[in-house]
């Protein structure tokens, strides 16, 4: 034990940071359900497809709402690393809802690509005002907030603002030459925004799932860290990953001399691990072996 880190210096800011995810899980889900409606009501794709957007958004906001109270959770006899990966699996299920969102709608939207059906454009340009209006108020808000959840939170607005504005410039093309294929367009355009994303997340998430070393932080780089401690002679069996891409976690087996003392045992125990604390890898377990003593508990690596 003894790994425990105190938070209780930043009460204020966490307070601030959660409420605004929730004001802006309540914006996303808002605006996902109106943009349902509205898609619906005006016959837009590109407004349903940003539905898909909005609600993947409000659902990612209501998962890290809820994870952030539950991830503290202490470990327990089943889960002893604690609940941090549980973050990992809502983006996973994020991930799929989107992917499956998605599909759906590029089979409603590709064939009108090719038979474009009339819109209701004023409809259109009335939601996308409406839709400026308050995604922007809101982006605004945020901006001032500097937390990496606030940051994270208004970029997705700023998403939606540019979203709002495509559906805009493009009613309005609409009204003036009926050209009714941009609507699928746009549709398709915000389609493929939406599964840029997915893939990005999905990668990250895989990575974190199959236990690849943390990013910016591969093998050969925490093997030097180590190698650098005074006394110690030799570094293998070293294993690195990553918890749920925040929290990286290392083991690892060092050679030290024959003749090396308690005290320098414990010293060199210490130095590893303020070393790996300050590269970013908040937990490291570490087995000392004496040069001659050979490694018993990994003979086949
Ligand atoms: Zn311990
Ligand atoms: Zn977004
Ligand atoms: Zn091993
Ligand atoms: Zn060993």
């Amino acid at each position: 034990m003894g790994h425990d880190h105190s938070h209780a210096g930043h009460q204020h800011s966490h307070g601030e940071s959660t409420k605004n995810l929730g004001i802006a899980f309540f914006l996303n889900l808002g605006f996902a359900i109106i943009e349902i409606i509205g898609g619906l009501w005006t016959n837009s794709v590109a407004i349903i497809s940003d539905a898909v957007h909005d609600f993947g958004d409000a659902f990612s906001i209501g998962v890290s709402f809820f994870l952030e109270r539950y991830s503290k959770k202490k470990r327990t006899v089943t889960f002893t690393y604690g609940y941090k990966r549980f973050s990992t699996l809502g983006a996973l299920i994020n991930s799929i809802v989107l992917l499956v969102g998605s599909i759906f709608v590029f089979m409603e939207t590709i064939p009108r690509l090719f038979h474009p059906v009339p819109v209701n454009y004023s409809g259109m340009m009335w939601l996308a005002v409406a839709g400026l209006a308050v995604n922007g108020f809101a982006a605004l808000r945020l901006m001032k907030g500097n937390s990496i959840s606030q940051r994270a939170v208004m970029l997705h607005l700023l998403e939606d603002v540019l979203g709002w504005l495509a559906v805009l410039i493009g009613s309005v093309i609409i009204r003036y030459t009926e050209w009714y294929f941009i609507d699928p367009l746009l549709s398709i355009c915000i389609g493929i925004f939406i599964l840029t994303n997915v893939c990005r997340n999905l990668y990250a998430i895989f990575r974190i799932l199959l236990q690849a070393t943390p990013d910016h932080m591969p093998e050969d780089k925490v093997k030097t860290i180590l190698q650098e401690v005074p006394g110690v002679k030799e570094v293998h069996d070293l294993h690195v990953w990553t918890l749920d891409g925040e929290k990286n976690i290392a083991s690892a087996h060092l050679i030290v001399a024959d003749d090396t003392s308690r005290e320098e045992v414990i010293r060199v125990k210490h130095d590893a691990v303020d070393r790996l604390k300050e590269a970013g890898i908040d937990h490291l377990t570490v087995e000392i072996e004496y040069e001659t003593e050979g490694c018993y508990s990994c003979p086949v690596e």
